[in-house]
Parts: C-alpha cells; sequence; structure tokens
C-alpha cells in the first residue's frame, strides 16, 4: 500500500513526509494505522549518533494504534483492536526470552537498515527500533503490536511503548522498590516522572527527585516526589534527609557525573540502577570497596518489562489515576508538524512532544 511516512534523509536536514511503499503484511505480520507516536529522546539521540541507524531513516518507536490488517497465522490480535508497539520482538526463542527477560531478546535491533517493509522509489528505509513509527501505517512482527485494551487516549497510551515503561518498570521491576523505601530519581523528563510514579506506586516513603530545570521539579512534585533538588549539592542533601543514604537511586539523566552522584547517594547496601543513555565510550570510575558495603550498580533497559504483561497493568493505572499521564505530556502536535516537535524537544525544556495521525 501506499502511506506517508516522515523520512530522515541525514542527522541535521529537516524531516520530509513522503509518500512511501509499504508492503505486506505477510505471515506472523500486523498492520497498524498509528494514531499517536511520542518524540522519545532516543530518536533525538538516534540523529546525534547515540545510536545505530542508516539513512534514510524513519524514526519513532513510542506509538499506538489500530490493527488494521493482519498476514496469515496471527492470532493474538484482530482488525480493529488497540496496539501499543513494543520494541521487543519478544522472539521466545533466544536465551533471554526463554528465560523471561523479553527486555533483553537478542532480536532486539535499533537498525533494519536495508532489511524491511518501507520504501521510497524502490529504495529500502531503515526503520529506528524495527518500528519506524512516524509513519500512517507500519507492519511488524505479530509481537511488536501488544494489544492494550484501554479508554486512554492515545496520546497518553502511546507512551507506554517505550518512555513509561522504561521509567516505570525500572522502579517497580528492576529496583524492586518495596514500601517504606526512600527512592532518589535524577533526572525529571518522561522517564524520571515515570519512575517517580513508579516508586510512588510500589510504595516508597520518601521519594527526592533532583533536576537542574525549575519546570521539571515542579513536575517531579505534581507525580509524587516529596523534595525536589537542584543538582548542586545534592548528594549532600540526600544523604542528610535520609539519614545516611537512600535505598535506591535512580539514573534518568545518561550522564556519567549523576551516574556517579546516584551511586554517591546510597546507604550500605542501597541499590543504584542506571536508565539514561550514555555514550558507547564512557566509562566510570568507583571506588570498588564501596560494593563491600553491598552498595549495588545494575542498568535497566525497557524497564525490565515483559511487554506484553506490563503494558495492560500499566494502562489500567492509568485509567484509575494511579499513573499520572497527563504531566508527562506537554505538548500534542499534528504529524505533518514533526519538524517542529524536533526543535522543542531539543531545546530540553519539554517532558514530551507527541504526534498525532
Ligand atoms: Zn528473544
Ligand atoms: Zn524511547
Amino acid at each position: 500500500m501506499k502511506t506517508h511516512a516522515a523520512i530522515a534523509f541525514s542527522a541535521d536536514a529537516d524531516f520530509q513526509i513522503r509518500e512511501v511503499d509499504l508492503a505486506g503484511p505477510g505471515p506472523g505480520e500486523v498492520r497498524v494505522k498509528m494514531q499517536a507516536c511520542g518524540i522519545c529522546r532516543s530518536d533525538i539521540s538516534a540523529l546525534e549518533g547515540k545510536e545505530t541507524i542508516e539513512f534514510p531513516v524513519v524514526l519513532g518507536h513510542e506509538g499506538a494504534g489500530l490493527v488494521d490488517a493482519v498476514g496469515e497465522g496471527v492470532l493474538s490480535v484482530k482488525v480493529g483492536d488497540p496496539v501499543v508497539l513494543s520494541w521487543s520482538p519478544a522472539c521466545g526463542l533466544c536465551p533471554g526470552c526463554q528465560r523471561g527477560e523479553h527486555q533483553l531478546c537478542e532480536q532486539i535491533n535499533m537498525t533494519t537498515g536495508s532489511i524491511g517493509p518501507l520504501s521510497l522509489e524502490g529504495q529500502s528505509l531503515d526503520r529506528f527500533m524495527g518500528l519506524g513509527a512516524f509513519s500512517e501505517h507500519v507492519v511488524v512482527p505479530e509481537a511488536m503490536a501488544v494489544p492494550v485494551q484501554t479508554s486512554m487516549d492515545p496520546r497518553h497510551s502511546c507512551l507506554i511503548g517505550c518512555g513509561v515503561t522504561t521509567g516505570f518498570g525500572a522502579a517497580v521491576n528492576t529496583a524492586a522498590i518495596r514500601w517504606g523505601e526512600s527512592v532518589v530519581v535524577f533526572g525529571c523528563g518522561g522517564v524520571g516522572l515515570s519512575a517517580i510514579q513508579g516508586a510512588r506506586v510500589a510504595g516508597a516513603a520518601r521519594i527526592i527527585a533532583v533536576d537542574p530545570i525549575q519546570e521539571r521539579r515542579q513536575a517531579a512534585l505534581k507525580v509524587g516526589a516529596s523534595i525536589a533538588l537542584d543538582v548542586a549539592g545534592a548528594v549532600k542533601q540526600i544523604i542528610g534527609v535520609t539519614g545516611g543514604g537512600a535505598d535506591v537511586a535512580i539514573e534518568c539523566v545518561g550522564k556519567t557525573s549523576t551516574m556517579l552522584d546516584a551511586f554517591n547517594t546510597l546507604r550500605p547496601g542501597g541499590r543504584s540502577i542506571v536508565v539514561g543513555l550514555p555514550a558507547y565510550t564512557d566509562k566510570i570510575e568507583l571506588p570498588v570497596i564501596m560494593l563491600l558495603r553491598e552498595k549495588s550498580i545494575k542498568g535497566s533497559i525497557y524497564g525490565s518489562a515483559k511487554p506484553h504483561l506490563d503494558f495492560q497493568k500499566i494502562a489500567s493505572l492509568g485509567e484509575t489515576a494511579q499513573i499520572d499521564f497527563e504531566p508527562l505530556v506537554d505538548k500534542t502536535r499534528h504529524f505533518s508538524e514533526i519538524n517542529e516537535g524536533f526543535a522543542e524537544m531539543r531545546e530540553g525544556k519539554l517532558t514530551r512532544v507527541v504526534l498525532t495521525f
């Protein structure tokens, strides 16, 4: 079929919305008519060279839509079903999937290169994270179109496909926060605000947010942080407030200095979780002796989530207002305004611009 996709031909050129060819759905594939797609920080990181992509590329990996057609053998969804796109193919066969760790599926790929259903005048288009959701339609393997029955607006439910699951899951799954614990969240963008809400839902007693931008600190207080601090002097203040260090620290910035701050705010036995995306070459230096105080540092990808279980549960928490999605989206724009949306996200003040179709 013909559809329209926003194509990036190079890192610094504007997106061009062009009519493209979309093949399929073949056996085991699903075609989704997109309703909404968030502009995630990783889309910007991809253009900046922090992720592997090939130009020309269609970005977008935080999408929700309706099933429009199904290929042979597809059983989990039917035409008309609402779905949230997952960037884990959850192949079921690799060691990660067999351990039930779908976030570690070996088939997760930042780039599909020349393999895929999308092309422009005969030239194959790369689809970021196997999705390429800045497009009116996508064709994906069945496992990447996760059925989510919800009354939520798609401009909210689309965030379950990346930012909300990444942050919320880091708190409830990776850190496995227990009730009454003290939790610090570094970085209060979409992922950080979701981590704060995960801590709140898990029953954390004291949630401390750290961010240099005042608007973001205010948003953090709105979604459940008890204190919001500027970066300067934060570590010392946190150790004071918690009476010796936090139980859990979640880093959602992607900077080595904040990763160290997160580790340094912990009490003996505390756990720090790295969620923010660093550069490939970044390294951190830790006082190793601290590991003998049972302090730990662990990474988290996709909120250690099982999309087919967790997406629906997160949507239920959204419907019952236990996760507040409203502060996570500060602007909605039509798909045709993708360049304006990227410019606003690059300024750094907005949590999320969501594109609607
Ligand atoms: Zn797998
Ligand atoms: Zn993302």
